[in-house]
């Protein structure tokens, strides 16, 4: 046992210095930052940050999956690694905080106790997981350390695997070398993130800090209908087999249904393929992509059923025939209740306003915690705006935020 020293604050110059150095990483003229994964701008990033761990007299790690860690490695013989992480990759003209908050804050937690002497008993690591946002392979870094990439899965349908394997080996990652990425999880104690919102539920609110209790799952499913190609205008209305005249039926019932049955289930449909595409034929197919998320796996269940039912349904009624397929699934997760408790009575103790809540974007978090207790932070983003160059995040809220954290480090650390 140690005494915490509650006491204890990040240096919030050093972290704002180092989130403003980062952002001009692939600053783009609009103000965002684009460094995708595996691009030249993404592999200064890591460089700059293994760079940044030495300056700060600790420890760097990478392994072969492109993940980057900095340590402050314990003395004790059985100590355990208490993580702490997100990731530095971005969207196209992407803004400055989406990821790069969590890791830099890690960062700086692992200075203060460095440099406050703290001899701790657990090993504490701050980790940057590749390609987070997808370019490639969404959660490519953080599945890698899981030991839950079985093969490369390009998100990017049309994307061949040879071509992102070929990305992949321009930074040194060997496909036939991935599986050695995998942690063994009784080496770790916990994950914890710190993240911005992204939607503008706390900054609606007013409060300074959210305490994520989960991610919510996510489906994405391929409905194709399939209809007949006739002449446009000579095909009786009665005869007409639309499929994309079903497919746009079904779309605009499918966010009824949602919304009415569903209050906290989110609906999309971002991809519409129409065969043969001739203004004068009418179509015969058209595939759409859709998505849905849920906080609750059985109710997410039920959501996709509810959806390929109603697939069948807009079909039957336009005379064609569908079918539905789930492309991907993600499971709906939940957070370690005793680390956000243990979170609730901090944010009290620092008299920060709080409230509990949902993730609905997705987050290295959720993959963590399927290995390890995990928690999340979420700082406020200001009108919601975020994968944009207008995301902001007022900088009271990050040094509230970053001082949870390090607290958190401190309990869990004292706890272990
Ligand atoms: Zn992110």
């Amino acid at each position: 046992m140690m005494a915490i020293p509650t006491q204890l604050r990040i240096n919030a110059e050093r972290l704002k210095t180092d989130l403003d150095d980062l952002a001009l990483i692939g600053q783009t003229d609009e103000g965002g930052v684009t460094r995708l994964a595996f691009s030249q701008d993404d592999v200064r990033a890591r460089n700059w940050f293994a760079n940044r761990i030495e300056d700060a007299g600790l420890l760097v790690r990478d392994d072969e999956v492109g993940n980057v860690s900095g340590i402050l490695p314990s003395a004790h013989p059985h100590a355990k690694t208490l993580l702490i992480g997100s990731h530095l990759d971005t969207v196209p003209n992407g803004g400055r905080y989406d990821g790069s908050l969590g890791v830099l804050a890690g960062l700086e937690c692992l200075r203060c106790v460095r440099e406050a002497g703290l001899a701790l008993p657990v090993h504490l690591e701050t980790i940057n997981y590749s390609d987070q946002e997808g370019t490639w392979q969404s959660f490519f870094g953080s599945m890698g350390f899981a030991g839950l990439l079985r093969d490369l899965r390009p998100n990017d349908y049309n994307q061949p695997v040879t071509a992102m394997r070929a990305a992949l080996d321009t930074v040194g990652i060997r496909d036939s070398e991935i599986h050695l990425a995998r942690r063994d999880p009784s080496t770790l104690l916990a994950y914890l993130e710190l993240h911005i919102e992204q939607g503008d539920r706390l900054d609606v609110a007013g409060r300074e800090l959210g305490l994520v209790t989960g991610v919510v799952g996510r489906t994405m499913l391929q409905v194709t209908f399939r209809g007949e190609s006739t002449h446009a205008a000579t095909t009786r209305r009665e005869r007409r087999r639309d499929a994309l005249h079903g497919a746009a039926h079904y779309i605009t019932r499918a966010y009824d249904v949602i919304a009415d049955e569903y209050p906290e289930g989110i609906f999309n449909c971002g991809d519409v393929d129409v065969k043969p595409g001739q203004f004068n034929v009418i179509p015969s197919k058209a595939v759409l992509r859709v998505e849905c998320r849920h906080p609750d796996e059985r109710t997410l269940a039920r959501m996709e059923e509810r959806l390929c039912h109603l697939a069948y349904e807009s079909a039957e009624e336009h005379q064609l025939k569908a079918t539905c397929e789930t492309i991907l699934h993600r499971p709906a997760v939940d957070m370690t209740d005793s680390i956000i408790r243990t979170m609730e009575q901090i944010c009290q103790e620092q008299g920060h306003t709080y409230q509990r809540i949902v993730s609905l974007a997705g987050h290295d978090a959720q993959v963590l915690s399927l290995i390890t207790p995990t928690a999340m932070i979420f700082v406020p983003t200001v009108d919601g705006l975020s994968h944009t160059p207008h995301e902001f995040t007022h900088w009271n809220h990050i040094e509230a935020g970053a001082n949870v954290l390090l607290q958190t480090v401190l309990h869990l650390a004292e706890q272990a």
